[in-house]
């Protein structure tokens, strides 16, 4: 009977693919709205700092949702992973997740202020940046050449690299005005803004109004089920 038991964990089975659907299911609905996929990763907090906060990313598995939900993980590549991290003790990486994305927060946070001192967090994402393009090649494709990060499946929080690698980008090459806080109070997402005048305002075209609809059903099934 042990013995049966033990096969049975080995094989991810139906909590499994039900955890793999449910992380799609929820990660459907997260709008990209950053234009960046470093303000999208710090956008996985909304309504920060107020009573109506919404933390998108709640465990390790959560966080491979979004990255396949933003395109830097292949589905194949997120359920190895989501796999990995379904048969394991997971808060380790979790953390370093939380980490990473609190220290892009911060960096970002400082700039969109134009504050002139230079941001407390920033060695440490010196540190995670030259991690990052140790592994990184770059390679050609039909627009020019790109950054390519190899394996990123083969390190539980690798799939972080094209991440830090944008915010590195997006801090030095690209123009710093265009990185802005939405204007709606209390929403805290950051995008950047490409409309020709450098006029927007808002995260989101539809408005902030109808994100915040979608996350309440979307809570509010949470508690039901
Ligand atoms: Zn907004």
């Amino acid at each position: 009977m042990e013995k049966e038991m033990d096969k049975e964990a080995q094989i991810p089975g139906r909590g499994f693919n039900d955890l793999v659907r449910q992380t799609r299911e929820k990660f459907s609905v997260f709008d990209l709205d950053g234009n960046n996929v470093a303000l999208d990763f710090v956008n996985t907090v909304e309504y920060r700092d107020t009573p109506k906060a919404f933390e998108w990313i709640t465990s390790y598995i959560d966080a491979l949702g979004w990255a396949e939900r933003v395109g830097i993980l292949s589905p194949e590549a997120a359920e190895q992973l989501i796999a990995r991290g379904y048969e394991r003790d997971s808060s380790d990486w979790y953390r370093q997740i939380i980490d990473y994305r609190k220290i892009l927060y911060q960096v970002f946070s400082s700039a969109v202020k134009q504050e002139k001192d230079k941001p407390a967090v920033l060695d440490d994402l010196n540190v995670i940046l030259q991690a990052a393009r140790m592994r990184a090649v770059i390679e050609v494709n039909k627009s020019g050449f790109s950054w390519r990060f190899p394996d990123v499946e083969e390190d539980p929080t690798g799939f972080l690299q094209p991440v830090v690698n944008s915010a590195a980008n997006l801090l030095v090459d690209s123009d710093i005005l265009r990185l802005k806080l939405c204007s709606s109070p209390e929403c805290g997402w950051l995008f950047y803004d490409t409309s020709k005048n450098r006029s927007r305002r808002w995260c989101s075209m539809k408005g902030c109004g109808n994100r915040a609809k979608v996350n309440q059903f979307y809570r509010n099934h949470l508690m039901k089920n």
